[in-house]
């Protein structure tokens, strides 16, 4: 077995890390990673490493650092893309599933102009790699709007908690369960849009099919790292006993050299549309891969089901909440109640952001988006990479993009899909409902904190501020 030698100017990565590890003759000591996971992430950098129960650093799976090794020492856990083909069985029905994020950066692994929206090729390159089905994630972003809208509104109703944080982002999640232990019940219940399109494929189409859900592979294509760690949390898992909801979680750079190394050009790849049965999302679940994707997403739905009509045309472009500022904050009329949000990306601004709240009780928020990555996921740990020159403009070329999709969607809002109509009257009956409770929303969260071993969370939250401003 290679002994690992801990570089001092590397990130400390556990071996046993779900989502990505260091391949240690190809790094040059460069200290990248180490300064990215401490001023974009603020997880390391302020404790002894050997003070940790693990005796590595602390790593909510964000994938940053790779973004910026100029070597490709850091990568993620890949080892599924190779092994993928040979461990399905044959007879098993492959379902591949494709994240928001992703149509508008698979192309920019082939060299095409950065953020082109590709929708129709990544659907193609999943049935050449051996989908069976293809479906898109997006609309498991709008179950998750259906559910999270309704409980931002029962929190509001019936006195919280709030705010109410976002959960959809794993490594966002992650890190509150380390260091910000005491906000668990504020995070929402809601499983992430990959998490629920997934439960629902073994459940509500594996009855509708007649397909015994163990005879069912989820591949989920995504723009995240942290999502190979989420597919693991047992927790969440409500198909079946012992039945994963997400089988092999593959980043959209994976699938890209997946495809390459079947000597598939770009122009091979065929054209190709989602399977009709879970037709495509709305422009509501597109604009999750955004930073304030989840939250204008969210407003459009809560405003409805507050109101009963649809909300006004600003909800449709709510300007504060876009764009790449790191914290952004509105107040949104939702006529029966006005109510205070904010949007924050990276985690050492939300960490910035909630000791701020901290120290200022009386500033009243009712929801927080927040997503690890800079961006959103667009700007994911799995995304193709450029240099951080170009990045800012890929960036933001990919969020016009997603938003331009919004925008020429036929159904904007989330309640306005005729899957989502369907799938609440014939299967889960309505949200927050006892069926919908069981498959799509996390029973329980976890608190981390003893991962920091004996060192003091709030003493170490200070350090960490002290660290980044
Ligand atoms: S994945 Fe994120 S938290 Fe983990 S080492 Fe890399 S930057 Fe740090
Ligand atoms: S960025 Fe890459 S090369 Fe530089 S220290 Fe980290 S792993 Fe090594
Ligand atoms: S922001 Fe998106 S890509 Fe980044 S860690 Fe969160 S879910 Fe994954």
């Amino acid at each position: 077995m290679t002994q690992q030698i801990k570089l001092s100017k590397c990130v400390d990565i556990n071996p046993e890390n779900r989502a990505l590890f260091c391949i240690q003759k190809k790094c040059v000591n460069c200290g990248m990673c180490l300064n990215r996971c401490k001023q974009s992430s603020a997880v390391c950098g302020f404790y002894d490493n050997n003070e940790t129960k693990f005796k590595h650093q602390i790593c909510i799976g964000c994938g940053q650092c790779i973004m910026v090794c100029p070597t490709g020492a850091i990568v993620e856990k890949r080892h599924w893309v190779k092994t993928i083909k040979e461990t399905i069985d044959p007879n098993k029905k492959v379902v591949f599933i494709t994240a928001p994020a992703t149509r508008v950066s698979f192309g920019d692994a082939f060299g095409l102009l950065p953020g082109e929206n590709v929708e129709s090729k990544l659907v193609g390159a999943c049935r050449i790699m051996g989908g069976d089905f293809v479906f898109d994630t997006a609309t498991g972003a709008d179950f998750t709007v259906m559910e999270e809208a309704s409980e931002l509104i029962e929190r509001l109703m019936h006195n919280g908690p709030l705010p109410m944080f976002t959960s959809c982002c794993p490594a966002w999640v992650r890190f509150a369960e380390t260091f910000y232990p005491h906000y668990i019940d504020h995070l929402s219940t809601c499983k992430s849009p990959i998490a629920m399109l997934a439960t629902l494929i073994k459940t509500y189409f594996a009855q509708r099919e007649g397909i015994d859900p163990k005879n069912i592979v989820v591949v989920s294509v995504t723009p995240c790292t942290a999502k190979k760690c989420e597919q693991d949390r047992e927790e969440t898992w409500a198909a079946g006993e012992g039945i994963k909801d997400v089988d092999y979680t593959i980043t959209v750079r994976e699938l890209a050299e997946w495809v390459q190394a079947s000597n598939v050009t770009w122009e091979q790849i065929p054209d190709s549309d989602y399977d009709s049965i879970l037709p495509k999302g709305t422009g509501a679940g597109l604009i999750f891969g955004n930073t304030g994707g989840v939250t204008e997403a969210t407003l459009r739905t809560a405003y409805y089901l507050l109101n009963g009509v649809d909300a006004p045309t600003d909800f449709f472009k709510l300007e504060p909440l876009r764009g790449l500022t790191e914290v952004k904050q509105a107040e949104i009329d939702l006529k029966v109640k006005t109510i205070n949000v904010a949007v924050v990306q990276g985690t050492a601004i939300a960490r910035n952001f909630l000791e701020h709240l901290k120290n200022n009780p009386d500033q009243h928020i009712d929801f927080i988006e927040v997503m690890a990555c800079p961006g959103g996921c667009i700007a994911g740990g799995g995304q193709p990479k450029f240099p951080a020159p170009r990045m800012q403009a890929v960036k933001q070329a990919r969020i016009n993009n997603l938003y331009k999709a919004d925008d020429a969607s036929e159904r904007r809002a989330s309640y306005k899909s005729p899957v989502v109509a369907d799938v609440y009257k014939t299967f889960l009956d309505k949200p927050l409902g006892e069926k919908s409770h069981h498959y799509l929303h996390t029973p329980h969260f976890i608190d981390r904190s003893e991962e920091l071993g004996a060192l003091n969370v709030d003493e170490l939250n200070q350090k960490a501020l002290q660290m980044v401003q």
